[in-house]
């Protein structure tokens, strides 16, 4: 039996031009530490009587083991948790998938803004403290042609905040139909109930008009709150009044009344024929005091939630306490101010990614699938073909809206598709599909063009 006295010392290891280059790039202690656990298990393995004998058998080959193991076992704990996956699903707004991907603009801007100092809270007219909440303010204001804008953390925050803000301690009145979960376990009663705000429900599940919001208003009324279906859909007898007739009734009776747009549509004719979610700007021009939205849905930018309106509550939000917990940073105001500025230049349907993807035609998809499958055809062991399918928006952003789209179907001759799928998510970087009538499908709608390459080499790999 091959004793443990060929192991080298851990002195000696460290003596090693290999293992000094681990220290350079991990650090010392955890290259001492991974050294010291490699080196027990290796002992272990030498010593244990029930395992067939090592083909180790002199220090130079323990000391190259260990080195290997060592340098393996630091990469995989020095890997982030947080890494780029190929989003194949077809899902554009993919909220596990973390939603939008951002608009290279958007990238720049962070990056040039990161690395330094900013005038985040800094105005540069007098010299003294500014307002971080102003920025990204004259944009949002130009592209939703509301007269004032807040950014905070995300739409669901925003709710909360706006809620507060305007209606602690008084009612707020709800549709029965609109008292709905979002997903993520946002929901809408919840969300009022922490805000302070007492909800006031009116009307039913399908049916809720005018008159019910009217017979509600009391002098305990603080504002009449719409929320937008974002994920679902009531069909058959139904009826829900416009927003026009709701700030018609609140102005009789000095109510603002407040929207929930959800997913922030600011697309102009190149997107109005492909989803079918109210622009923002439809909003404010029909008199809602207050609109809140998301920014990594539709609108493509950073997570954020979007609060636009007239000055005077937009005041009262942005001086309100909670304002302070849900602020965003320089980053989210630097992605932020660059995308929008993509749509203020009119260029966000080519330029940032969700509304590019949204504006894809079937003929683009088809022939970007087509030089995939091309060149699968010989070199992969996975059959593929190119069938028709549909994207969806997601992300509670258009529900129902199916966008045709061109699929590549891979079929393994071996490996059944739940297989198929948990291979693809084992490649790196990981590949997400979607399981349909019990075969895998990549819908390249939702794959960057950029990464046609990378997701083609993948594939030919797969087995
Ligand atoms: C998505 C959504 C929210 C929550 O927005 P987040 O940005 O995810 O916090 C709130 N309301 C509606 C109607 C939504 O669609």
């Amino acid at each position: 039996m091959t004793t443990p006295r060929i192991l080298p010392s851990i002195d000696r290891l460290r003596q090693r031009p290999a293992v000094r280059a681990l220290e350079t790039e991990y650090g010392p202690p955890a290259v001492l530490a991974a050294l010291r656990g490699v080196t027990d298990m290796l002992r272990r393995e030498l010593t244990a009587p029930e395992l067939p004998a090592s083909p180790i058998g002199n220090s130079e080959q323990a000391a190259s083991t260990i080195e290997q193991r060592t340098a393996s076992q630091l990469a995989v704990e020095f890997e982030p948790s947080l890494v780029p996956v190929i989003n194949a699903t077809g899902v554009i707004v993919h909220t596990n998938l973390g939603r939008a991907p951002l608009a290279q603009p958007a990238v720049d801007r962070m990056a040039g803004l990161a690395v330094g100092y900013t005038n985040l809270e800094y105005d540069l007219g007098t010299g003294r403290r500014g307002s971080r909440s102003l920025h990204a303010e004259r944009l949002l204001s130009r592209v939703t042609t509301a007269p004032a804008a807040v950014v905070v953390n995300n739409n669901a925050a925003a709710v909360l905040l706006v809620l507060a803000a305007l209606a602690d301690g008084r009612e707020a009145i709800i549709s029965r139909g609109e008292l709905v979960e979002i997903g993520g376990g946002f929901r809408i009663p919840d969300v009022m109930r922490q805000s302070g705000a007492l909800v006031r429900e009116v009307g039913t599940t399908n049916k809720t008009r005018s008159a019910d919001y009217a017979a509600a208003i009391s002098d305990r009324t603080a504002l009449i709150l719409r929320v937008h279906p974002s994920n679902f859909r009531i069909e058959g007898f139904t009826e829900r009044p416009r927003l026009e007739e709701l700030v018609t009734l609140g102005k009789r009776f000095q109510i603002p009344v407040v929207e929930d747009l959800g997913s922030g549509n600011l697309l102009d004719d190149h997107g109005a024929g492909v989803v079918n979610e109210p622009p923002v700007s439809a909003s404010v021009a029909s008199g809602a005091a207050v609109c809140c939205f998301s920014g990594d849905k539709l609108l493509g930018g950073p997570q954020a939630g979007i609060i636009v309106g007239a000055a005077e509550p937009l005041s009262r939000i942005r001086r309100h306490p909670l304002m302070r917990a849900l602020r965003v940073d320089k980053m989210t105001y630097a992605a932020l101010e660059a995308t929008l500025l993509e749509y203020a230049r009119g260029r966000a349907h080519t330029s940032v990614p969700v509304a590019r993807m949204l504006t894809a035609t079937i003929e683009a998809i088809d022939a970007r699938a087509a030089a995939v499958a091309d060149q699968l055809a010989d070199d992969a062991r996975v059959a593929v073909d190119i069938i028709d399918g549909v994207s969806t928006v997601g992300g509670g952003g258009a529900p129902g809206s199916a966008l045709p789209t061109r699929l590549l179907q891979l079929t393994s001759p071996d490996a059944s598709a739940a297989t198929l799928e948990a291979r693809l998510r084992g490649l790196r970087p990981p590949v997400i599909a979607r399981i349909e009538d019990n075969r895998v499908v990549l819908d390249l709608r939702t794959v960057l063009p950029e990464q046609d390459d990378q997701l083609t080499s993948a594939l030919i790999g797969l087995d």
